[in-house]
C-alpha cells in the first residue's frame, strides 16, 4: 500500500540520526541582522523617507545623488529625488541586474539592517505572499498631510490592510513614522490626532503590543538620522529606533531548509534549482531530501551569489543534485531538508492563525481558495473554523464560528488536495507564513501553528 510505504519511508527519514556538520559555523556578523520591511498608504513617503536616510547615512554618495536630483528635475519631478534613489535599485532588478546591496542594506551602531522589498513596489502584498520576505520589523509611513493620513486610514486606504497583514504573519515589532509633518508646520495636534488614531487601531485591531511613534519629514529630512529640536519632542530618531529592533533567532543555526524557486533542469539522474536558504547551511556531498516528494539527493554543486561553496540562511542559491529523480514530482515550492528529527513531514493538514481581509463573502467551512507560501501556490479549502480569537489579547472568543467575516482573527484547519512543505511558524519562519487569496484578492493571511501529520 502506497501510504503505508510513504509513511515508513517518512517515519525513517525523521528517525535518522544527525550527521554531524563538517562545515564551519558562518562568520559571526558582529551586529544583528535585521530584516526590514517599509509599507504605508502609496504616496505616504516610504520611498522618499528610506532615500533621504540612506543618503544621510552616506550610503548614497552626494554625488550620485545629485545625479539623481538632476535627473529628477529633469523629468519635471524634483520632489521624487530622494525615491529614486530605490526606484532605481527596483528597475535594476526588473531587469535582472546584479542588486546593489549599498542601496538596499546599512548599518546602525548596533544592527545591520537588510531592507525588504524596496518600498517602491506597487503590488507589496502580492510581495510578501511570494514569502521572499522574512521581515523581522517593520516601518508604517502614514502622511500627516491634512485629509491624506484620513485617505490613507479609511476603506480603500492601505494602512490598515499593512498593518493587518505584517501582524498576521507573526511581525511583532513596529515604528510607525508620521512622515511630511513638514507641510503642516510640525503641529503637535496633527501628531498626537494621529498617533491617538493609530495607537487605537494598533493595539485593538491589529493586534500589536508597542508601537512606537516617531514624528518625521522624509522629504526635508528631520528626525531621520539627528534628533529633531522640537518644543513637543524629545524622543528617539528614525534611526535611533531602527537600531533598538531586535533580531529573532539567527536561522543559520536552524534546520536545513532550502524553498525551490525555480528548476532549471531536470532529468532523471540530475536537477539543477534555485532557491532561497531559509535557514541552516548546505554543502557539496550533502546529503538530502526533496519534500514533499521525498526524492533523495546528494548536492554536486551549489554556490550562492558570490560564488562560495558553503552556503548559508539568506542566500540565494543555484544547487544541482545527483539522485533518481521523476521530473513532475520536483516543482517549484518543492524544500530541500535533511533526514533526522529536524526534517520536515509533509502533510495536507495544517492549523493556523488568520486574520480575514476585506472580503464581500465571509469564509465558511468548505470555502475553497489558493494557499499562497514561500513560492508555493496550490489550492485549499478551509475544512474546520476552529475558534475566533481577540487580536488585542489572544483570548478565544467563540468555539466553531458558522462563518468568518472581514477582519476577524481565527484558527481554522485547512486541507489542500496533495501534500505540501510547509511547516509551523515556529521551526521555520519562511515556511510557516501563508497568505490566502481568491480571484487575485488576499482574503486573508497568517501563520500555521501546527502540521497535522497523517495517523
Ligand atoms: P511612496 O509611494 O510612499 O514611496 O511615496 P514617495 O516617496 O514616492 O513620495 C510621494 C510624494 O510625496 C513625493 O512627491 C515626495 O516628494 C513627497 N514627500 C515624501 N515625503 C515627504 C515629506 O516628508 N514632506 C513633503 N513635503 N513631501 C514629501
Amino acid at each position: 500500500d502506497l501510504t503505508d510505504f510513504r509513511r515508513n519511508q517518512l517515519q525513517n527519514i525523521a528517525k535518522a540520526p544527525v550527521v554531524p556538520r563538517k562545515a564551519p559555523k558562518p562568520p559571526v556578523d558582529e551586529k544583528d541582522l535585521i530584516n526590514l520591511i517599509v509599507v504605508g498608504h502609496v504616496d505616504a513617503g516610504k520611498s522618499t523617507l528610506m532615500g533621504h536616510l540612506l543618503h544621510d547615512l552616506e550610503v548614497i554618495d552626494t554625488r550620485t545623488m545629485d545625479k539623481f536630483k538632476h535627473e529628477a528635475a529633469r523629468s519635471g519631478k524634483a520632489s521624487f529625488a530622494y525615491a529614486w534613489v530605490l526606484d532605481e535599485t527596483e528597475e535594476e532588478r526588473e531587469r535582472g541586474v546584479t542588486m546593489d546591496i549599498g542601496r538596499t542594506s546599512f548599518e546602525t551602531t548596533n544592527r545591520r539592517i537588510v531592507l525588504l522589498d524596496a518600498p517602491g513596489h506597487k503590488d507589496f502584498i502580492s510581495n510578501m505572499i511570494t514569502g521572499t520576505s522574512q521581515a523581522d520589523a517593520a516601518i508604517l509611513v502614514v502622511n500627516a498631510t491634512t485629509g491624506e493620513f484620513e485617505t490613507g486610514f479609511e476603506n480603500g486606504g492601505q494602512t490598515k490592510e499593512h498593518a493587518l497583514l505584517l501582524r498576521s504573519l507573526g511581525v511583532t515589532q513596529l515604528v510607525v513614522a508620521v512622515n511630511k509633518l513638514d507641510t503642516v508646520d510640525w503641529s503637535f495636534d496633527r501628531y498626537e490626532e494621529i498617533r491617538n488614531t493609530l495607537s487605537v487601531f494598533l493595539t485593538r485591531q491589529a493586534g500589536f503590543s508597542k508601537p512606537k511613534f516617531v514624528p518625521v519629514s522624509g522629504f526635508t529630512g528631520e528626525n531621520l538620522v539627528k534628533r529633531i529640536d522640537l518644543s513637543w519632542y524629545d524622543g528617539p530618531s528614525l534611526l535611533e529606533l531602527i537600531d533598538s529592533f531586535v533580531a529573532s533567532q539567527p536561522p543559520s543555526d536552524g534546520p536545513l531548509r532550502i524553498g525551490i524557486s525555480d528548476v532549471l533542469k531536470v532529468s532523471s539522474n540530475q536537477l539543477v534549482v534555485s532557491g532561497k536558504v531559509e535557514s541552516g547551511e548546505i554543502e557539496k556531498d550533502d546529503k538530502v531530501y526533496i519534500m514533499p516528494s521525498v526524492t533523495a539527493a546528494t548536492v554536486k554543486e551549489c554556490a550562492n551569489s558570490n560564488n562560495s561553496k558553503l552556503c548559508f540562511a539568506g542566500d540565494y542559491i543555484l544547487l544541482t543534485l545527483q539522485g533518481t529523480f521523476e521530473p513532475e514530482s520536483i516543482q517549484t515550492g518543492s524544500v530541500i531538508v535533511r533526514s533526522g528529527p529536524d526534517t520536515l513531514l509533509p502533510a495536507r493538514k495544517f492549523e493556523v492563525r488568520l486574520v480575514v481581509f476585506e472580503i464581500t463573502t465571509p469564509i465558511i467551512k468548505g470555502t475553497k481558495t489558493e494557499l499562497y507560501a514561500h513560492s508555493l501556490c496550490v489550492p485549499c479549502s478551509f475544512v474546520k473554523l476552529l475558534y475566533t480569537i481577540n487580536k488585542s489579547n489572544g483570548e478565544v472568543l467563540k468555539q466553531r464560528p458558522r462563518f468568518l467575516a472581514k477582519g476577524t482573527s481565527a484558527v481554522v484547519e485547512i486541507e489542500t488536495d496533495h501534500d505540501i512543505a510547509i511547516e509551523a511558524f515556529t521551526t521555520c519562519r519562511a515556511l510557516g507564513r501563508v497568505t490566502f487569496r481568491s480571484a487575485g484578492n488576499t482574503i486573508g493571511a497568517g501563520i500555521v501553528e501546527k502540521v497535522i501529520l497523517p495517523e
